[in-house]
Formats: structure tokens, C-alpha cells, sequence
């Protein structure tokens, strides 16, 4: 999966605009390549999970659809340790068809994506 630059730009803000609290959205394109960012809030204000509001992930479904695009990826923040799905994260991982980006804003900005399968790791790409 390939993200735009300016994407990763906006992924970094929003991470530092809601730290400490995670932050999460979606990643939505064509084909392999994110486009466009969507912003989702995270119901749950925390520093270490979040959860998406349904009523942003159906508007989010709406809009992608509208405009073409396909989700390419959850992602969420990690604003205090590293670019990894914990062990919440890949107990949550429940769509083996997209990948789950990680950004972490702990010891440099770090943006990593993972395919999870069976709450397991099995591929992981380094964005940042
Ligand atoms: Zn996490």
C-alpha cells in the first residue's frame, strides 16, 4: 500500500492535534494507493485505545462510496509507544481484507501498516 505524502502530513497533525489521546480514521483510495484521510472520532478520549463512532464509520462508508474510493485501512495513534499493533489492536483486527496503519508519535513519528490475520501479524510495511 502506497499513501501520498500529504496524507501522511495530515495523519501526523491529527495525531499531534489529539495526543495525548489516540486518534483514528480511515485510509481511503484506489487501488493500493491512499488518497485521502478520514477523520473518525475516537469515543473512547483515550491515551491508549480508541474506538471508532458508528455513526462516522457508516458516514465514512457513505462517502467513500460516493466518491469512488475503496477503505484501504484503519488506522489509529499510538501517541506514547511504538508503531505496533498492541495486543488489544490485533484482538480488535477483525478484517483481514484491509491493512491497519499505526502512527507513533514515541521517539520520532513512525507510521507503520499491518495485515492482521487471526490476530495475527502477517505482513507489515514500513510508510514512515
Ligand atoms: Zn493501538
Amino acid at each position: 500500500m502506497k499513501i501520498n505524502p500529504d496524507v501522511i502530513q495530515q495523519l501526523i497533525r491529527q495525531a499531534q492535534q489529539d495526543a495525548p489521546n489516540e486518534t483514528c480514521g480511515y485510509l481511503l483510495g484506489t487501488g493500493d494507493t491512499v488518497t485521502e484521510n478520514y477523520w473518525m472520532e475516537n469515543i473512547d478520549h483515550s491515551p491508549e485505545h480508541f474506538s471508532f463512532a458508528p455513526k462516522d464509520q457508516f458516514a465514512a462508508l457513505k462517502y467513500a462510496r460516493a466518491h469512488g474510493l475503496r477503505i484501504l485501512a484503519n488506522w489509529h495513534s499510538h501517541p506514547a509507544s511504538p508503531s505496533r499493533p498492541s495486543q488489544e489492536d490485533l484482538r480488535l483486527a477483525n478484517d483481514p481484507g484491509i491493512r491497519y496503519a499505526i502512527l507513533s508519535l514515541h521517539e520520532g513519528i513512525h507510521l507503520n501498516s499491518f495485515r492482521i490475520l487471526n490476530g495475527e501479524v502477517v505482513d507489515k510495511e514500513v510508510h514512515l
